[in-house]
């Protein structure tokens, strides 16, 4: 079967096409300012290695979902012949609340649900919410799927999920910890699994999913039992121009002072982080050049960032009343062997240790120290075959 990954965007729309009988990707891509004057579809045609851009005018995700088919079918730079090749599309859908648990095949009485779902995403789901749409529209017998950022971490207990307010909070406002990379955290965790030869129910695991966004989640017996990120993607650990957590009484104080709500938001989400706290950039590529030159205040973010981390990997360790491996993926995780040093650094009371030389090796990779008692794994995440393992797997039932 060839699924058709689909991960909408405000005014983007990202794509893969992926052969599920080898778990290849055919073609990916992306379209850009959607609705937005320059409008463009950059197309990869993978086995050709091609690369096309495709200026042209899309009113809406309609028509970016019309020009992705028509790129998929061409005869110069497609990969299949016809859009019924096309067995099923997987969406990629942020926020699916305490409604949505697993992945769950497209219907009317979903599309009701998800709509219930919004409130609590209002900048993400409604663009997924129009993909779906459109997708319906252009290929209305193709089955579709949700997969939700959220549904992973729905196995956390209240104890982990509930916040100290008063109880209505949660009844009436839905207010809770929901999490959010679940898809990347489900992935990692599996292929960990395997990666150790055992059965994820036979594993406690941290997986460390750093990147522009940061996320670390405790998963035991191949259940999420806790995570980082909270109500929003704003809690946990200091991200790319994000806060993490902190004393929430921050936010009272600048609104006292003056500040409106919508600055207060714009100050946490897109000004702080390790690039309000170094001024030097959100990349952690450009935190190290920096900080290497002397800057102070790179480090000094650094030093933060990966701090926190460790500290996560140190609570959750105590949660789960033990850790047999520790994964690190996406960006930062993936590539950044400093951090992974400087975060694993000072645990070996808890058997975990990090030999240099695996340290600096690339890919799915085993990094631990000779002794550790602990794994520390490097998985490259795979969010888009996360989704299309789902996908098909709900649509053959
Ligand atoms: P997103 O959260 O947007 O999906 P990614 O997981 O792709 O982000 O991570 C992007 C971040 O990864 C970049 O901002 C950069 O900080 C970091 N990164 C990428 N490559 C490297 C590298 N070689 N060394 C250090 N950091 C890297």
């Amino acid at each position: 079967m060839k699924v058709l990954v689909i991960n909408a965007g405000s005014s983007s729309l990202k794509y893969q096409l992926i052969d599920m009988d080898k778990q290849s990707v055919l073609a990916k891509g992306l379209c850009e300012r959607i609705g937005i004057e320059g409008s463009n579809l950059q197309h990869t045609n993978v086995g050709a290695d091609s690369k096309t851009k495709i200026e042209k005018p899309m009113k809406d995700h309609g028509d970016a979902i019309q020009m992705v088919i028509d790129a998929l079918v061409d005869e110069k730079i497609g990969v299949i012949k016809s859009m019924d090749e096309i067995g099923a599309v997987g969406h990629r859908v942020v926020h699916g609340a305490e409604e949505f648990a697993n992945s769950c095949l497209i219907t009317e009485a979903v599309m009701k649900a998800l709509e219930k779902c919004t409130p609590l995403a209002p900048l993400h789901n409604p663009p997924n919410i129009i993909g779906i749409n459109a997708c319906t529209k252009i290929m209305p017998n193709v089955p579709q799927v949700a997969v939700f950022d959220t549904a992973f971490h729905q196995t956390m207990p209240a104890k982990a999920f509930m916040y100290a307010l008063p109880y209505e909070c949660y009844e009436k406002d839905r207010i809770r910890k929901y999490g959010f990379h679940g898809t990347s955290h489900k992935y990692v965790s599996q292929e960990a699994a395997k990666f150790l030869g055992k059965a994820p129910e036979d594993l406690k695991i941290i997986t460390c999913h750093l990147g522009n966004g940061s996320s670390i989640s405790a998963v035991d017996g191949g259940k999420c039992v806790d995570t980082s990120m909270g109500f929003t993607p704003l809690d946990g650990v200091p991200m790319g121009t994000r806060t993490g957590s902190m004393d929430p009484a921050v936010v009272t104080y600048l609104l006292n002072k003056g500040m409106t709500a919508a600055e207060v938001d714009n100050l946490m989400n897109k000004k702080s982080g390790v690039q309000g706290v170094s001024g030097v950039s959100s990349d952690f590529r450009d935190l190290s050049a920096a900080s290497k030159e002397g800057n102070k205040r790179a480090q000094l973010a650094l030093d933060m960032f990966t701090y926190q981390v460790k500290k996560y990997i140190g609570s959750y360790a105590a949660a789960m009343g033990g850790v047999d491996a520790v994964v690190f993926t996406a960006g930062v995780g993936e590539n950044d062997a400093a951090t992974r040093k400087a975060v694993t650094d000072g645990l070996g009371f808890m058997g975990i240790a990090v030999d240099d030389e695996k340290n600096n090796t690339r890919g799915t990779v085993d990094i631990t120290a000779d002794g550790a008692s602990v794994k520390t794994l490097v998985i490259p995440t795979n969010e888009e075959l996360m989704i299309a393992i789902d996908t098909k797997k709900i649509v053959e039932g």
